[in-house]
C-alpha cells in the first residue's frame, strides 16, 4: 500500500481529536448542542494549526447524514462524513481564494448559494485564505454574508486576519487559532508513533515539536522525513544528520551577535534565520519572543513562572540576559515592532529588516535621557539599583569622563564580558551635579525631557560630538 503522510492519516475526524485550541472546540460543541450555530465562521492563525480540520470536522457535524440535526459527534462512515473528508463533498463547498480571487468567482458562489443542498441539511462554503479575494470579491461576498438564505454556512480561513476587511470580519463569529505549544504538538507525536508501532528517543520528540514552531502540520512533516530516513528507530544521531539548527538555536546566535555589537556578523545571523524559509513576520515575531523572555529573565529572574525555558536553552538564556540590561531590551523589542508594522505594507521589508538588525547591533550605545541625567547627578540609584552589568552605564563612561576629567580610558571596542565595576563610576560622577539639577529645572531642559522620556538617545555620537567641538 501507498505511504500515507502523517498529516494526512491523522488528520483530526472529530471535535475531540483536535490538538490543542480547547477554547474553540468548546465553543463550536456549545453552538451545536445549544442549536445557535452562527451562519458564517472566520478561523484565523498561522498554517498548520488546525484550520481547515477544523472547518471539514465542523461540516461533518453539520450535515451528517446518520443524524436529523447538526450533532458534536458526527458518524464519520455515512458518505457526506467520508466526502467531507477527502475535501470532495458536493455540498461542502471547498474553494481556495489564493486562486479564485475575481469578482465573478464570488458571484458565481454567490448565484450558487439559492440552490439547496443535494442531500445534506445545509450548503456549506469553505472559504481558504479568504484574505486573497480581491476588494470586489469581497463586496460581492459581503452580500451573501449579510442575509444568506437559511440553508447556507461560511466558514472562511485565513492566515492574516489583518487583510481581512473588517466588514467581513463583523459579519461572522471570529475564532482565533492559536500556534500550538511544543508540549501539545509533542504529545501528538507520541501518540502517532505510538500508533506505527515506531520507537523513538525522548529528545528526538521534543526537538521536532519546538522545530515545528506550533504547526502540528510542520512537525508530521518532519517526522516523515525522520521515518523514511531512520526507519523503525529514531534516535538522536540521526536528528543531528537532516535537522537543520532549530529556529531558537539561530535566534540565540544572532542576539549573540547583537550583544557583542558586532553588526557584521549580527547581518549575517539574520540572513541564516532567514534562509530557513521564515517569512520576515514570522521572524520579528520569534525575536520579539525571545528578547521578551531575556527581559523577563532579567527582570523577574530566571525561575519566575513568567518564562517557560527549555532545558535545552536555559543556560544560555540565562546567560545572555545578563548582557543586556531592561531598558535596552525594552528598546530592541519596540524596534523590532516597528519594524514588523513596516514591512507589512513595505515592498522592501528585507532591507528594512537589515536595516533594524544593524541599529539593534548598535543599541548598547543608546541610553535613556533620565537615566542619564540621573548618572550626571551621581544617583545611578535613581534607576539603575543593583544593576551591576549594565551595557548602558558602559556607554555612559565617554560623556562621564569629560565632567569629571578623570579619563576611564576604556577602549571603545571592549564590549564583551559584562562590566562589573559600577561602583568607581559611581564615585566619579558627582563633581558637577549641582549644575545638573539647575539644568534640570531650567523650563526649557524640562520641556526637552518631557518629549524625549523614555526615548533612547545615541550617547556615543553625542560623546563624539562633545570631543570635537
Ligand atoms: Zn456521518
Amino acid at each position: 500500500m501507498a505511504y500515507t503522510v502523517l498529516a494526512r492519516k491523522y488528520r483530526s475526524n472529530t471535535l475531540d481529536e483536535i490538538v490543542g485550541q480547547s477554547a474553540i472546540v468548546t465553543t463550536l460543541r456549545n453552538a451545536i448542542t445549544s442549536k445557535r450555530l452562527h451562519h458564517g465562521y472566520l478561523f484565523s492563525g498561522t498554517r498548520g494549526v488546525g484550520k481547515t480540520s477544523t472547518a471539514r470536522i465542523l461540516a461533518k457535524s453539520l450535515n451528517c447524514l446518520k443524524f436529523d440535526a447538526p450533532v458534536i459527534n458526527p458518524c464519520c462512515t455515512c458518505e457526506s462524513c467520508r466526502l467531507i473528508a477527502e475535501g470532495s463533498d458536493i455540498d461542502v463547498i471547498e474553494i481556495d481564494a489564493a486562486s479564485n480571487t475575481g469578482v465573478d468567482d464570488v458571484r458565481i458562489l454567490r448565484d450558487n448559494t439559492q440552490f439547496h443542498p443535494a442531500r445534506s441539511r445545509f450548503r456549506v462554503y469553505i472559504i481558504d485564505e479568504v484574505h486573497m479575494l480581491s476588494t470586489q470579491a469581497f463586496n460581492a461576498l459581503l452580500k451573501t454574508l449579510e442575509e444568506p438564505p437559511a440553508h447556507v454556512k461560511f466558514i472562511l480561513a485565513t492566515t492574516e486576519l489583518h487583510k481581512v476587511p473588517a466588514t467581513i470580519q463583523s459579519r461572522v463569529q471570529r475564532f482565533e487559532f492559536q500556534p500550538l505549544s511544543p508540549q501539545e504538538i509533542q504529545q501528538q507525536l507520541r501518540h502517532i508513533l505510538q500508533q506505527e508501532k515506531i520507537a523513538a528517543d525522548e529528545p528526538v520528540l521534543k526537538r521536532v515539536s519546538r522545530l515545528a514552531t506550533g504547526s502540528m502540520r510542520d512537525a508530521l512533516s518532519l517526522l516523515d522525513q525522520l521515518i523514511s530516513i531512520g526507519g523503525g528507530r529514531l534516535e538522536g544521531a540521526l536528528l543531528e544528520e537532516i535537522l537543520p539548527t532549530t529556529h531558537d538555536e539561530q535566534l540565540a546566535q544572532l542576539v549573540e551577535r547583537l550583544a557583542s555589537g558586532d553588526a557584521a556578523a549580527s547581518l549575517l545571523a539574520l540572513d541564516r534565520c532567514l534562509s530557513t524559509g521564515r517569512t520576515l513576520e514570522r521572524f520579528c515575531e520569534n525575536l520579539v519572543d525571545y528578547l521578551r523572555t531575556l527581559m523577563l529573565v532579567n527582570v523577574c529572574g530566571v525561575d519566575s513562572e513568567l518564562v517557560d525555558i527549555p532545558d535545552v536553552i536555559r543556560p544560555q538564556i540565562e546567560q545572555q540576559a545578563t548582557r543586556f540590561d531592561a531598558a535596552t531590551l525594552v528598546y530592541m523589542i519596540s524596534v523590532l515592532e516597528e519594524l514588523r508594522r513596516q514591512i507589512r505594507t513595505s515592498s522592501i521589508g528585507r532591507a528594512l529588516a537589515d536595516a533594524t538588525i544593524y541599529r539593534l547591533s548598535q543599541a548598547e550605545n543608546f541610553s535613556s535621557l533620565t537615566e542619564l541625567l540621573h548618572r550626571l547627578e551621581g544617583d545611578p540609584g535613581g534607576t539603575a539599583k543593583k544593576k551591576e552589568v549594565n551595557q548602558a552605564e558602559k556607554s555612559i563612561s565617554p560623556i562621564a569622563a569629560p565632567v569629571t576629567t578623570q579619563s576611564t580610558d576604556r577602549p571603545s571596542g571592549s564590549r564583551a564580558g559584562p562590566v562589573k565595576n559600577a561602583e568607581s563610576r559611581r564615585v566619579a560622577a558627582p563633581p558637577n551635579s549641582q549644575d545638573v539639577t539647575a539644568a534640570r529645572n531650567d523650563p526649557l531642559v524640562r520641556e526637552a525631557l518631557a518629549k524625549f522620556e523614555g526615548q533612547l538617545i545615541n550617547v556615543q555620537r553625542r560623546a563624539a560630538d562633545q570631543a570635537e567641538s
